[in-house]
Parts: C-alpha cells; sequence; structure tokens
C-alpha cells in the first residue's frame, strides 16, 4: 500500500504552484534606492543613444569582458555576433546555477540585481533584442520573488522594454548548459543541442539569441561607464600574477571564513586562502582543491601557486569555469571526492548520448573498487571527452583523472606519491 503524505502536502502544493514558500525576501538593494544612487544613468544614456552602442562594445572588448557562467567566451564578439543576425532576436539568461560549488549568482542577485537587470537592458539595446527570458533555478524562490518584484518597477519605469519572462529551472545540472536551457524555455525536456548551429544564429524558438550567464551582465555598468568616462574601471586596474580583472570566486570546503570572494583575475588558491578566507581550518593542512567545481578536475597543494584564471589551467587537465573553488585537506580523500562526482555526473546525464550516458555509469562503477583499473579509466575518460555531444560528458573524466595523474598513490596506481596523503 502506497503512504499517503499528509502533513507536507500544503507546501507541496504551494512548491507546484509557483514555488512560492515563505521564504524571506534578502535584503536587497531595491530599484528606487539603486536610480537614486546613479542607477540606470548608463541606461538612461545608451536607450537616448547619448551613447553609442558601438562604444559600449568597444568598451566591453578592451576590458576583456568574457563569459562567467563558465565557458568565458568574450562578451562583446558575442553580441556582435547575434546583433549581424537577422530579426528577431531574442537573449536568455542563465541563473540555473548548477555547478556543484558555485553560489556568486546567488550573491549578486540578492544583494544587488538592478545592477544585472541594468546590463540586461544594455545588452538587449544595443543588440536590438525583442524578447528576454530569464531562466532561473527553482532552489532560489525568494530570489525569484525579488527578481519578478524589481522587473514590474522596471517596466513601469520604461514599458518599452523588451517583454521579459521568468521561467522556472527545475533541478537539472544539464540545464545550465545553454542549448539545454534553451529547450527547457522552450517547454521541452532539458537536452543539449548538436552543434552547428551554435544559439548565436539558431537559439530560441529558432531565432538567433544572446545567452548570458547572470554575472557577465552585472558587470556591464561598472565596466562600461568608467570606460567612458575616460576612468580605469574594475577590470582595468586590477589583475596580478599577468593576468587582468577581477573574478568572483565561490569558495567552499576546509578554509576559515568560506563565500564569495570578488579579486584580481590571477590570484593563486594560496593568497585566495590566506588573504580572503582566513586561512585553512584549525587542524586542517591544504591537500589540494578544485579550481571550478565537479567539472574543472583537481589540483594538488603543490600546485597552489597557480594564477587561477580562464586558460591557465589546461595543461593540468583542469579549468576555472565559473571559478567555484572547493578546498580539502589530508582528512579528505581526493578518491571520495571524485567518485561522488562521477556519481553525480551519471545521475545528471540527459542520457541523450552514449559515451556519457553509459561512460558516466560505468566509471563511477569501476572506480568504487579499491585499486583502480588506470588504462581502462583513462581509455574510458579519452572516449567520453572525444565523443560527447556536450560539457557535462565531455568534462565528467576531469576529476578521475586528476586522481590517477596527482593523487595515484590512493587508488593503488604506481605513481610517486608527491601530495604528502596522511
Ligand atoms: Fe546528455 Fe551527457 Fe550527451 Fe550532454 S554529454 S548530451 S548530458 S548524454
Amino acid at each position: 500500500q502506497r503512504p499517503v503524505l499528509h502533513a507536507d502536502a500544503d507546501r507541496v502544493a504551494a512548491v507546484v504552484a509557483g514555488g512560492e514558500r515563505d521564504e524571506p525576501l534578502p535584503e536587497a538593494i531595491r530599484f528606487d534606492a539603486y536610480r537614486a544612487a546613479a542607477g540606470y544613468r548608463l541606461w538612461d544614456a545608451v536607450r537616448s543613444g547619448e551613447i553609442a552602442g558601438d562604444a559600449v562594445v568597444a568598451a566591453l572588448d578592451a576590458a576583456g569582458l568574457r563569459g562567467l557562467g563558465g565557458a568565458g567566451f568574450p562578451a562583446a564578439r558575442k553580441w556582435r555576433t547575434v546583433a549581424a543576425q537577422p530579426a528577431p532576436r531574442f537573449m536568455a539568461v542563465n541563473i540555473d546555477e548548477g555547478e556543484p560549488g558555485t553560489f556568486k549568482d546567488r550573491h549578486y542577485l540578492e544583494t544587488d540585481p538592478h545592477r544585472f537587470i541594468e546590463g540586461m537592458l544594455i545588452a538587449a539595446h544595443v543588440v536590438g533584442i525583442d524578447g528576454i527570458w530569464i531562466y532561473i533555478r527553482d532552489e532560489y524562490p525568494a530570489l525569484r520573488r525579488l527578481l519578478a518584484e524589481e522587473l514590474d518597477r522596471v517596466r513601469a519605469a520604461w514599458p518599452d522594454v523588451p517583454s521579459i519572462e521568468i521561467r522556472r529551472g527545475a533541478g537539472a545540472y544539464v540545464c545550465g548548459e545553454e542549448s539545454a536551457m534553451i529547450e527547457s524555455i522552450e517547454g521541452k525536456r532539458g537536452m543539449p543541442r548538436l552543434r552547428p548551429p551554435y544559439v548565436a544564429e539558431v537559439g530560441l524558438f529558432g531565432r538567433p539569441t544572446l545567452e548570458h550567464n547572470l554575472e557577465t551582465l552585472w558587470w556591464v555598468r561598472d565596466i562600461v561607464a568608467p570606460a567612458l568616462a575616460g576612468e580605469p574601471g574594475p577590470f582595468a586596474s586590477r589583475g596580478r600574477n599577468g593576468r587582468k580583472g577581477l573574478r568572483s570566486f565561490s569558495v567552499s570546503g576546509r578554509v576559515a571564513k568560506p563565500g564569495v570572494v570578488v579579486t584580481d583575475a590571477g590570484i593563486t588558491l594560496r593568497e585566495l586562502v590566506e588573504e580572503h578566507c582566513g586561512g585553512m581550518l584549525p587542524g586542517h593542512e591544504l591537500y589540494g582543491y578544485f579550481p571550478g567545481g565537479a567539472s574543472g578536475g583537481m589540483l594538488p597543494a603543490r600546485l597552489a601557486d597557480m594564477p587561477l584564471d580562464f586558460d591557465t589551467l589546461g595543461e593540468y587537465g583542469c579549468f576555472i569555469g565559473s571559478a567555484a573553488i572547493v578546498v580539502f585537506s589530508q582528512h579528505d580523500r581526493a578518491r571520495v571526492l571524485a567518485e561522488n562526482a562521477m556519481e553525480f555526473f551519471a545521475h545528471e546525464s540527459c542520457g541523450q548520448c552514449t559515451p556519457c550516458r553509459v561512460g558516466t555509469a560505468k566509471a563511477a562503477e569501476l572506480m568504487k573498487q579499491p585499486a583502480w583499473d588506470a588504462a581502462l579509466l583513462t581509455e574510458l575518460g579519452t572516449v567520453m571527452m572525444d565523443a560527447s555531444i556536450c560539457g557535462l560528458g565531455q568534462a565528467a573524466p576531469n576529476p578521475m583523472q586528476s586522481v590517477l595523474r596527482f593523487f595515484p598513490h590512493e587508488v593503488g596506481v604506481a605513481g610517486k606519491n608527491e601530495e604528502g596523503a596522511a
């Protein structure tokens, strides 16, 4: 006999009806306060023609703004590409934030949502967008309510802005992938598309689509306004170890003060932990870290002095992605973390292509063996990386391969115990 769930029925009904739970709204900067502090001044100048769209795009180009959802594609090039496509053009904003360890978009939305909305409106105006869809993860119900309220104020202030719709995600990691998100917005099952064509040409409802992560748009005002005033903006004046700009690191794990750290692109893990996170937790020593969430692979403590940025970690089989830094210590086992990540990918695989659907499940099973079959896992990982349709299957082997490369002593594979395992 099936159990009858009475206790939570009201809450379940409320969630099904709209996900409205009794979570208080965050103490964000609301419309009036944002406007009073020079907010939407750049938007006013762009929409009135006082500032030309070309100047906005040139400022983004000069600052080197790249897609901060993880892919790192140059924002200005994306704007130009979509603007060159025939109308109608659409825009999709990704606030799915599903990469394990990432919480920066949440931070920006719950503190200063209008800085993002202003960037979104400027992008829409410059590129000539006819409709905007914002895709927000359902685990952020209070933020969705906040966003809806503030968008109402924006529409009241400027009734001629393009239509803006909020769409709820449903907890699928793969829907953070841009083409799967577009499928989901269209009301279909969230499965990545084969490319080409790219979404800039054939995206939402078959139309050219500008797709951006929330944070990329959040920085537009702070980059463009100073640049056009002839002043150094945050991206022009920051950066270290040969890198340029700012990055928002979501730091978690065995550090004293986890949280969102906005600091120089190119900072090293050691500098990040010491300068911004209060060091390691008492009794913990650095053993390794994920530089880019579950998909960005793992690095050992001896590589804690690498500049953290796009394109700096490739030779180690890693990438920074959305800058989700997960720090682990001598009390952790890299193999356990990698097994956990592979099980996550197996669970989240959309099942559309065999290398990912079968490969993640097979790898998760093989990784449970006390001693790993390095040759078999390496071959399997290569097939997954080479033949999977989307980034999920292509990146799923990264933590596994990091263990084989940097922590072989944990899995009974011949190799030097370089990481000083306890
Ligand atoms: Fe789906 Fe995985 Fe293939 Fe991506 S790689 S399309 S998630 S089965």
